[in-house]
């Protein structure tokens, strides 16, 4: 089967790897129809040391269900599911608090140890407690947005959870990505009445808008903190959406959050340690967020996407091949997409 394999920072390649077969009796294969690259993929593209071996990339995915281990039990040949970017077994401690990203069998698709989803079939670990079945065909209209699923709509609904959005709050996104776009979905859709988006390219920022964007911030730094602050009768937002992961964007997060508010982080950090501790303590600011436990909110974000009350397929501006995925890559990186689907 082909898959996508990432050698070096710039070196993604489609090559032809040993099938994926079922290994535990508790796996499911699935023949992937849709697939995505994620704007955290683009961190190895731009950092990976030179491996001999490479890492087998992917890790959000709508397939078919072509066979099951024997101790899988709600899953059966023929199931369209949607694979959440983590695995997980459901049925511990964890998964029953709604935080499958820690479960204590679960894991991470595009490892060492689980191969990538970018590829025609993917073995997925934990099957009955990982898949979702959807009730629709494969060429279903829906698809792009289903396949948000997997990570980026239930990520920025994650941010929003952990940042406390709710009814007749302000709230802010940091970052005009696919995450902070779906972050724009989920504050909305959570009754924030102001919702301002710090992003500066003008398609996002158009996107943004659709989505329920009230106010753009489009300034960096400093000028972004006075901005928000006077978009907000000076005192920040109740709820700030970080979903960057850089210094100057977690600094800006919790600068724009005002006294009381919090702070729901989705951008995976790229440093240590986290800035702004001072500010965040003296103005009682609550950081939290992580790993979305994508897997505890399909239920809820479901039938959203299929009455068409939320959109987040929408940021999927391009479809390509799966031979194409170098070029996905590339394109991604030079944000001339804001992100990719792989069609099979
Ligand atoms: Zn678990």
């Amino acid at each position: 089967m082909r898959a996508t394999v990432m050698y070096a920072a710039g070196d993604v390649r489609v090559e032809n790897v040993p099938d994926a077969s079922l290994v535990e009796p508790t796996d499911a294969l699935v023949r992937v129809t849709h697939a995505c690259i994620c704007g955290s993929d683009l961190w190895p593209y731009k950092t990976m040391e030179r491996s001999d071996t490479g890492r087998h990339m992917g890790h959000e995915a709508i397939g078919m269900v072509e066979d099951v281990g024997a101790d899988v039990r709600t899953l059966k040949p023929g199931d369209l599911v949607v694979m959440p970017f983590a695995f997980s077994d459901g049925t511990c401690v964890f998964c029953h608090e709604g935080l499958q990203t820690s479960c204590v069998h679960g894991g991470f698709f595009g490892t060492e140890d689980v191969a990538g989803a970018q590829a025609d079939a993917v073995r997925v670990p934990q099957a009955d407690g990982t898949l979702v079945v959807l009730p629709v065909d494969e060429d279903d209209a829906l698809m792009p947005s289903l396949l948000t699923l997997s990570d980026v709509m239930g990520t920025g609904h994650h941010a929003a959870v952990a940042a406390h959005v709710g009814p007749g709050k302000t709230a802010a996104v940091v970052g005009d990505g696919a995450v902070g776009l779906c972050g724009v979905i989920a504050a909305k859709r959570l009754g924030a009445e102001q919702i301002i988006i710090l992003g500066r390219h003008p398609d996002r920022i158009a996107l943004a808008r659709e989505f329920g964007a009230t106010d753009v911030v489009s300034e960096r730094g400093e000028e972004a903190i006075e901005r928000v602050r006077d978009l907000t009768d000076g005192f920040g937002v109740h709820s700030v959406l970080e979903c960057v992961g850089l210094e100057q964007s977690e600094l800006t997060a919790i600068e724009i959050a005002r006294p009381g508010g919090a702070v729901g982080r989705v951008g995976v950090p790229q440093d240590e340690t986290m800035p702004a501790s001072q500010p965040a303590f003296y103005d009682n600011v609550s950081v939290s967020g992580g790993p979305a436990p994508v897997r505890a909110y399909i239920e809820e974000l479901l039938p959203d996407i299929l009455e068409g009350q939320i959109e987040p397929g929408r940021v999927l501006d391009r479809v390509i091949g799966l031979d194409e995925a170098p070029d996905g890559y590339r394109a991604m990186n030079d944000r001339e997409a804001i992100k990719v689907m792989i069609e099979f």
